[in-house]
């Protein structure tokens, strides 16, 4: 059986023992073996910033862009190897396969896009000269440098082509080396573009490092001029948080982590418009793409107390015939979650929601199509509704990472809308589907301080849309509080968090030439 190895310090390691299974979900075979015992971690990361990081970093932006650009074209090429190995090793349907390997593809193109709009710099202006004295001669200008650490990035396992050229794609534009350690579980995909990456020679030596297998002491070597940026659960976060290299030596970090996004039907959509439509079709979207394994999926539904019953029936006629199954199998429309402790989790999950209100879709024995006989990680689509006016704690503070959403009656108001929204603590995305632009506003600037990202649904956007849990390069991707107070992606933002801001002060004769010898 295969045992896989991790890429450091310019050469592929094995790691000692057997290490931790990685299994088809849907059949519980075993694919591979990935461990990261006996591995130095610290080595690794010295070898990145020494060979890695002045390498990228004689690169202006355009350069970087083109290498983001063949690497997009890479995983263009071996898309088909992709989607198969996201399809054996993390349950995905052929379509939630590519939702992961397409999305991996376009953040890198938008970001090779982006580098090469940015030209020959290797600093970026941020902002104008101020004026500071009484005459022009003393000024400010505000600049950004690459910083001389590694880019560390610690992967979930739900989207492991997306999540880590998301991440990979920011830090190398900005001229940081990476250091990517995806979630074990589905790692395949992310070692196997790491093999292309590696025979394709795109990147100067020591840009890219891959650990396959537990991070081990990883953080624990994180130096001041690193980056780390998390994806995971809020635990793992919290641990991430409280490391030396972060507490100590200051080491940036940046945590996505869990979300109760919502989604609000405004009191002026009538049943069977163009825009109840299109807010059924996101949700039924969210709750089974990817299994709901999806970071920005539909949680809550606050429909108004009035078109609750209608809407809650609507819904459940369409989960219905939605064929849960092995994704090998044609016609599956879901596939199982991407392990047996996720399974766990989730059925954990639907008892606690299930005190706060009532079951209202699932389907008890489930028998996947295309599954062996009491194999796989497979949930039933489950639906729940909460009366009006309940509390409902569990509702509001748990996430379950799975094919589940609650329906949550509200009186119609944006005032009430916001404040059930914003019992979740801070979210990465909650949207409002509404012709009603008062209604809109309202609700738009009650949500806006606790969450990173606000989706407007209308009728207006409906054909044009990708639904509210799309992650776009061209908009951050983050939320505040629970969701773990960080900030990705976002266009040219996102480079922010790989680049050092410094305030230069002086006189402007000079500001300017450092400015031209930065390309800026
Ligand atoms: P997790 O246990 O926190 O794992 C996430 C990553 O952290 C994995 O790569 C894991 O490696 C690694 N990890 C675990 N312990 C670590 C440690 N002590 N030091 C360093 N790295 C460590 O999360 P999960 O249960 O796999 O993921 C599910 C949760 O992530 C979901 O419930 C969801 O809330 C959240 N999520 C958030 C987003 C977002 O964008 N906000 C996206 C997806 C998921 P191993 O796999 O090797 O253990």
């Amino acid at each position: 059986m295969t045992k896989l190895k991790s890429y450091l310090c310019g050469e592929w390691r094995e790691g000692t023992g057997e290490g931790e299974a990685l299994l088809n979900p849907a059949t519980e075979e075993i694919l591979a073996y990935a461990t990261a015992d006996g591995l130095d971690r610290k080595e690794a990361l010295d070898f990145a910033r020494r060979q890695g990081g002045p390498a990228l970093r004689a690169l202006s932006f355009r350069q970087r862009a083109e290498l983001v650009q063949r690497t997009a074209a890479l995983l263009q090429k071996n898309r088909d190897e992709l989607i198969g190995l996201a399809m054996t090793n993390g349950g995905n349907t052929r379509s939630d396969a590519k939702f992961d390997v397409d999305g991996a593809i376009a953040t890198l193109q938008a970001y090779a896009e982006m580098g090469a709009a940015l030209g020959e710099k290797r600093l970026l202006a941020d902002g104008e000269a101020i004026q500071l004295g009484r005459t022009p001669r003393l000024a400010g200008q505000h600049v950004l440098t690459t910083r001389h650490g590694v880019a560390v990035h610690v992967n979930a396992f739900n989207f492991p082509a997306w999540g880590l050229a998301e991440k990979a794609a920011v830090a190398l534009l900005a001229g940081m080396p990476v250091l990517t350690k995806p979630a074990t579980s589905s790692a395949l995909v992310a070692h196997r573009l790491f093999e292309l990456l590696v025979e394709a020679r795109i990147w100067p030596e020591g840009s890219l490092s891959l650990l396959m297998g537990g991070a081990g002491d990883l953080v624990d070597h994180l130096e001041g001029q690193d980056c780390l940026a998390f994806t995971g659960g809020a635990s793992t976060a919290a641990l991430l948080r409280n490391t030396q290299g972060v507490v100590t030596r200051g080491a940036r970090i940046n945590v996505e982590a869990d979300s109760l996004n919502a989604a609000v039907l405004g009191p002026d959509v009538e049943a069977d418009s163009e825009t109840y439509d299109f807010f059924l079709k996101d949700v039924l979207r969210d709750m089974t793409q990817k299994a709901g394994q999806k970071c920005t999926a539909i949680r809550r539904i606050l429909a108004p107390e009035a078109l609750c019953e209608r809407f809650r029936d609507d819904l459940a006629d369409r989960l219905a015939p939605v064929v849960v199954g092995n994704p090998a199998t044609d016609g599956v429309r879901m596939g199982p979650l991407a392990t047996a402790k996720q399974k766990a989790a989730v059925l954990d999950g639907l008892s606690l929601l299930a005190r706060d209100g009532r079951l209202v879709h699932s389907r008890p024995g489930l028998k996947p199509e295309g599954a062996p006989e009491g194999r796989g990680f497979f949930v039933s689509p489950s639906l729940l509704e909460v009366e009006p006016g309940a509390e409902a704690p569990s509702v509001h503070s748990h996430e379950v990472f799975g094919p589940v959403a609650t329906i949550v009656p509200y009186d119609g108001s944006a005032a009430q809308a916001v404040e059930l929204i914003t019992r979740g603590a801070g979210g990465l995305v909650s949207s409002i589907y509404s012709e009603d632009v008062p209604f809109v506003t309202d609700a738009t600037l009650g949500l806006a301080p606790f969450h990173g990202r606000i989706f407007l649904g209308s009728a207006k956007i409906a054909e044009l849309s990708p639904g509210p849990g799309t992650v776009l390069p061209q908009l951050v991707h983050g939320g505040p509080g629970r969701a773990g107070n960080g900030e990705e992606l976002g266009g040219e933002r996102g480079l922010a968090f790989y680049m050092q801001r410094t305030a230069i002060e002086g006189s402007r004769p000079v500001i300017d030439r450092i400015l031209k010898q930065g390309g800026a």
